[in-house]
């Protein structure tokens, strides 16, 4: 491999210049093995950040973080594979109803996930609520429940492109997290690795997302598609609504319990959309366009998978899923529509009740969090319920509360609104 300067790399990003596909190589693996410091691919962040990179940039960063860890292959499958990745949202639960989903219809699901940080869940945490649930499989474990069952939720292995675990941590801390091109070829470079026939993207709009405005998201999720595609991938993205929670449950076993209640034909109907249409993406891409998804969750097909997927990694549905010991009722100040909710407000006071973490070693509280009694739209009465905080060390209610102070707003003169349009736009190859 060339050799090269990262200072002259730094200089030349910061100038608005192009760097080569032997640039990028030698930054990526040199930073991978530690010969390019810290602070120097901090500030190569930060000019990437500043000054963009265009398309074939971010397929060569995404290929070297690609080349820095091992890839997965299904291609001994029998089924074709279909994936899903959402950029992370509060109450964003669809993963676990999804997966059995799409594999009733005989394509595999094979979904590496990730823990919560911050505001949002994390999908582990979320099915760890389940007495006895594994997410550590190894690789051969995972092809024999892609066998047998035809979907699998685990845990990444460390060995998915490690270069980007690095990038990703000194992003966090140096004000560079929300870089297109640092956004695109992160989540990328583990989906293309992880080594999926089809995948779809979901990427979030609004208060509880990375992406506030439809143009970020567009631009972000664009940039992913064409880089799925442009290596092999079948991708395409959806944009969807998050400046308002998902469903009524935020936490880890209220969202386990909302997604069964999804899969017994129930739930709350944004849930089930996303749910039903994200579905019929993976499947269309997957060469199954003609499929009654719906009727796969009111037939109770989807559930038998889903039972089966959760036993397959010793999970235990018969136990009762934790239930946090205190709760406390947050009652509505006046009667009237409820015509805001904000999604980062109440996915920050369910992390502060124990549903989330601060630091990535830290426990978290399965039966923590916060269950809506009204959503976005509809109409409640002064005194009645608007949700319900619950945690099992009650000190942590004030601070809950002082995040939730300023998240809603009732009006009096509004009308109660029917569905709010949750699909705001498709990004197809
Ligand atoms: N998720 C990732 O994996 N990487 C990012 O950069 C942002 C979200």
């Amino acid at each position: 491999m060339s050799e090269f300067s990262a200072v002259e790399l730094i200089i030349a990003k910061r100038e608005k210049g192009e760097l080569s596909t032997e640039q990028i190589e030698w930054l990526i693996a040199n930073y991978t093995s530690g010969v390019v410091a810290d602070e120097q691919m901090s500030a190569m962040a930060m000019a990437i950040l500043l000054n963009g990179m265009n398309r074939r940039e971010i397929r060569d960063l995404t290929a070297a973080m690609i080349a820095s860890g091992e890839r997965l292959n299904f291609d001994a499958l029998a089924l074709p594979t279909a994936d899903k990745h959402s950029t992370g949202g509060v109450g964003d639960k669809i993963t676990l109803p999804l997966a059995p989903l799409v594999a009733v219809f005989g394509v595999a699901v094979p979904q590496l996930s990730g823990r919560g940080l911050g505001h949002t869940g994390g999908t582990l945490d979320k099915l760890e609520s389940i007495a006895g649930w594994r997410a550590f499989l190894s690789t051969d474990e995972m092809h024999a429940q892609l066998e047998s069952v035809g979907a699998v939720i685990c845990a990444a292995g460390s060995g998915l492109a490690p270069a980007d675990r690095k990038l990703y941590s000194l992003r966090d801390v140096t004000g560079t997290v929300e870089a297109i091109p640092l956004i695109a070829s992160s989540i990328m470079s583990k989906k293309i690795a992880e080594g999926t026939g089809s995948l779809v993207l979901d990427v979030k709009v609004g208060s509880g997302a990375f992406m506030k405005t439809l143009e970020h998201a567009r631009e972000l999720a664009q940039t992913m598609v064409d880089l799925g595609n442009d290596s092999g991938v079948k991708t395409s993205a959806l944009l969807t609504d998050m400046s308002t929670p998902l469903g009524l449950a935020v936490g880890n076993a209220l969202e386990v319990e909302e997604s069964i209640e999804v899969l017994a034909g129930g739930g709350p109907a944004d849930v089930v959309e996303i749910t039903i249409e994200l579905a019929r993406e993976m499947l269309r891409l997957a060469g199954k366009p003609d499929v009654d998804v719906s009727a796969a969750l009111k037939d109770g097909r989807a559930m038998d998978k889903w039972r089966q997927m959760i036993s397959a990694q010793g999970g235990d549905l018969s136990v009762p899923l934790p239930e946090a010991k205190h709760s406390q009722v947050l009652v509505a100040p006046e009667s009237g529509v409820l015509t805001r909710l904000d999604a980062l407000a109440v996915g920050v006071a369910s992390w502060r009740l124990g549903a989330g973490r601060e630091r990535k070693e830290d426990a978290v509280q399965f039966g923590a969090g916060i269950k809506l009694a009204v959503q976005q739209g509809q109409h409640v009465e002064a005194g009645q319920p608007l949700l319900t905080m619950f945690t099992d060390t009650p000190e942590r209610f004030e601070r809950a509360q002082q995040a939730l102070a300023d998240s809603f707003s009732i009006d009096a003169t509004a009308q109660q609104s029917g569905r709010r349009q949750i699909i705001l736009d498709r990004i197809a190859d």
